[in-house]
């Protein structure tokens, strides 16, 4: 293959989310309905089980299959945005994986998934994390700085007022806790960075 393996990619995503599941269920219980850690988990072990399969993929046929998987198998609004970015990235991407395709194929699965979900940035959702990764990539930070960047972003959901999803029914209670799907962004973020630093 012309890029490097998915399979290790796809365990590390698997397994940094079960590791996180707990964490994501807390913050999605404090503004949502308690399930985001568990759609999450169940989406990514449907990837796991598909890591073989995946890995003969070129990168941009792996990532639209990796979406389908995603809208068919985690429930709630997190299944078909997430899928929705994956499926996006990949069609964008195609079979080229180079910097300037990637930072183009990127921002358009951010406003893939704003259009699915008729959203846009500063409500309080995962495209408070991707829109500002998107931006990073086109100013061309080092990949080793996009985890912090992620996580800042998803820290600064913290004092928003959430205007969709779930959360908006809460209003102004919605304030002083972090929205779970940017966390969920934040720590793929970082798998996908390890990965990517271990082979360039
Ligand atoms: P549900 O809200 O259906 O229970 P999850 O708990 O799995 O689904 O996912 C909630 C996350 O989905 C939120 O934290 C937020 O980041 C994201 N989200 C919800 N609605 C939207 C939307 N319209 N656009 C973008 N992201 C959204
Ligand atoms: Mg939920």
């Amino acid at each position: 293959m012309s890029h490097p393996p998915l399979k290790p990619l796809i365990e590390a995503a698997a397994d940094a989310i079960a590791g996180h599941a707990e964490h994501l269920t807390e913050l999605d219980s404090a503004i949502g309905d308690g399930d985001h850690g568990h759609n999450m988990k169940r989406g990514f072990e449907a990837l796991r089980g598909e890591a073989d399969v995946l890995s003969e993929k070129s990168a941009g046929e792996a990532l639209k299959a990796a979406g389908m998987k995603l809208v068919m198998t985690i429930g709630g609004a997190s299944g078909p945005l997430m899928g929705t970015f994956l499926l996006s990235l990949g069609k964008g991407l195609g079979d080229t994986i180079d910097r300037a395709a990637f930072n183009a194929a990127f921002r358009g699965a951010c406003d893939a998934v704003a259009a699915r979900g008729k959203a846009e940035k500063g409500q309080k959702t995962m495209l408070d994390v991707l829109y500002p990764l998107a931006d990073a990539l086109d100013a061309d930070a080092p990949i080793s700085d996009l985890p912090r960047i992620a996580q800042d972003a998803a820290d600064a959901t913290i004092p928003m007022i959430a205007t969709k999803g779930r959360a908006s029914f809460l209003g102004e209670r919605s304030k002083y806790h972090m929205d779970p799907g940017s966390q969920s962004v934040a720590l793929l973020t970082s798998v996908a960075a390890d990965w990517t630093g271990e082979f360039s």
